[in-house]
């Protein structure tokens, strides 16, 4: 086993940094000095905003929810839609980033972990349109509940490896794509999907996901001739959350809200701990072992959190809020018949919540909540679920 090194680059507060053996580090200090290279190149960023607009079919509407805001009563409510990207979700935003970057570091060959399947699927998408190898990791145990995500992954090209170490759960299929990367990081890129892992990870994935906040920034200063009170988003890693918040960090005026499955409840429960690499607040027992955790939506079932979010916590900057599967169940229902907008379970945790708040405020005042993805995904789901 090698050595355990700690980089001081890439905090947030205490929290973040980068905690894995040495051969690791030196594919991440590569990947850091890259990422740096071309984050400002105006070569790098035409290339980056042309597949968002023709390929992604960005910019994504800051819509004004009439209905919605009527039946909560209080604050215009807005709904930023990132549900309509395609693949129906912000993941594709950070793929197209990164996937930019792989290409000029000479990657032929992309890896990416995956938990339910949607970030394998977009990986599998970008790696499709850009001709690469893509290789995504996912546990044993999730293939065989997501069959139809691994066929659509398959379909794209793809080779999916199911992993059945451990519990062949998301944790295990991380493990597994970083274990790759040492392995054959001369031709290979980890595409990683959330606000999380080692430096330069939830740096550079912010970096990409903030295309959301600068668009929503805009648009409602256009609409509304001010900034909202309040912007709502879902958290499992916090990618969607980051980049809706980013651009509003210094307006300080502006409530950031992160909303969490009351039974993975990270940031509103946890505690400071090391994982993946990395520091946050993390649900652990005594010993420091993450804790199981359980959400209706499984992009947000993660023991773990964003250190960005972990410091904007700790410092006050957002507010963490958690919410029951049963509110979660009705706003999902409630978009759909007072909007017609089916959203995805995780996106319906924000719904929730900003449904709340709006009934306190004024009608002078609004707020942003971010439809992180479509609910496509989950209608079979939620059927089964209201049968009962
Ligand atoms: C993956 C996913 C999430 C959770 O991931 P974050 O990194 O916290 O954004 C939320 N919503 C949708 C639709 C997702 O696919």
């Amino acid at each position: 086993m090698s050595q355990v090194e700690q980089v001081e680059r890439g905090y947030f507060g205490e929290f973040g940094g980068s905690f894995v053996p040495a051969e690791l580090q030196n594919v991440l200090d590569i990947l850091e000095e890259q990422f740096l290279k071309y984050k400002d190149e105006p070569e790098f960023n035409e290339e980056f905003q042309y597949y968002l607009k023709e390929y992604v079919g960005r910019q994504t509407p800051l819509y004004f929810a009439e209905r919605l805001t009527n039946n909560a009563g209080g604050a215009k409510i807005y709904l930023k839609r990132e549900d309509l990207n395609h693949t129906g979700s912000h993941k594709i935003n950070n793929v197209i980033g990164q996937i930019l970057l792989a290409k000029r570091m000479g990657a032929k060959r992309v890896i990416a972990e995956t938990g339910a399947g949607q970030h394998g699927v977009a990986t599998a998408t970008a790696c499709a349109m850009f001709g690469m190898d893509c290789i995504i990791y996912m546990g044993a145990e999730d293939t065989k509940r997501q069959a139809l995500n691994v066929f659509r992954m398959e379909l794209l090209g793809a080779k999916v490896v199911a992993v059945s170490k451990g519990q062949g759960r998301l944790k295990d299929a991380v493990d597994e794509a970083f274990a790759d990367l040492v392995q054959n990081y001369e031709n290979t890129f980890y595409l990683l999907g959330s606000a999380v892992g080692p430096h330069p990870f939830p740096t550079m994935v912010k970096h990409f996901q903030s295309v959301i906040s600068k668009e929503s920034r805009n648009q409602i200063l256009e609409k509304e001739g001010r900034l909202p009170h309040a912007v709502v988003a879902c958290i499992g890693g916090g990618s969607n959350a980051i980049g809706s918040f980013a651009e509003y960090i210094p307006d300080t005026e502006v409530r950031l809200i992160g909303v969490e499955p009351s039974r993975a409840a990270t940031l509103t429960q946890g505690t400071a701990g090391l994982l993946h690499g990395f520091k946050c607040l993390v649900l652990q027992d005594e010993k420091g072992n993450p804790m199981p955790t359980y959400s209706i939506a499984a992009g947000l079932d993660y023991p773990g959190s964003g250190p960005e979010h972990s410091h904007l916590k700790t410092s006050g900057r957002a507010e963490y809020v958690a919410v029951t599967n049963e509110e979660v169940l009705e706003a999902f229902q409630a978009l759909a018949k007072v909007e017609g907008i089916i959203p995805a379970l995780e996106s319906a945790h924000a719904v929730a919540y900003g449904m709340k708040l709006a009934a306190t405020l004024n009608e002078e005042q609004s707020i942003i909540i971010n439809i992180s993805g479509r609910g496509d995904k989950d209608v079979e789901q939620v059927f089964e679920m209201l049968k009962k």
